[in-house]
């Protein structure tokens, strides 16, 4: 039996067959490597039952090994009660790769934060003008219809002023009409009453 094909690992978790644990104890006792690192896993396992939560997964073991191997990735992702601690390792990663990227991007940023500020301010300034040309326009139309309105009032006024004058004479001159036909009239009747006499 050698060091490759012995799983110190699963013999502390207690996961070999029965079968196989006096083989592997008797690898174990006669092989240093292996009893150091039977060593360390009952060192780690004391670390972690010493901590407050009692929930740390047990394979956590694993995964703190592995992670200078060059595949550890993948014993993680094999090892599903490790997969909440590998999220969260590669989260780490992840932020502390954010937290090295972030002085590069930076002046990126900050472009961007400039370039949105100029826009801003010259969205704030054509609203502004907007603003300015519409009360403009709004007090000129003003000006221009209220401008219109007193000419079409004086018009009206006007208007209104010649219509009664000449509604006064054509009262008038049907006054003068009337007096005219009442007076011929009058001649009429006192013509009949002589010639009646
Ligand atoms: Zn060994």
């Amino acid at each position: 039996m050698s060091c490759t094909t012995v799983d110190v690992k699963a013999y502390f978790l207690g996961e070999l067959p029965a079968s196989e644990r006096s083989s592997l104890e008797g690898h174990v006792h006669g092989c240093q490597s292996c009893r150091e690192e039977l060593e360390r896993l009952n060192l780690m396992q004391t670390a972690l039952l010493s901590l407050e939560d009692q929930d740390v997964p047990q394979r956590i073991a694993f995964v703190s090994d592995k992670v200078f191997e060059p595949r550890w990735w993948q014993t993680m992702w094999r090892s599903g009660p490790a997969m909440g601690f590998a999220s969260a390792l590669m989260l780490a990663a992840a932020i502390l790769v954010h937290t090295y990227a972030r002085p590069v991007a930076q002046p990126a940023t900050i472009s961007t934060v400039d370039t949105a500020q100029i826009d801003e301010r010259i969205q704030r300034e054509v609203g502004a003008r907007v603003d300015a040309a519409v009360a403009k326009a709004v007090s000129q139309t003003e000006a221009r219809q209220t401008e219109q309105i007193a000419r079409v009032l004086d018009a009206a006024e006007k208007r209104i002023e010649s219509q009664r004058r000449s509604d006064m004479a054509v009262v008038q001159q049907a006054a003068r009409l009337y007096e005219q036909q009442t007076a011929r009239l009058m001649v009429a009747v006192n013509n009949d009453q002589r010639a009646g006499q």
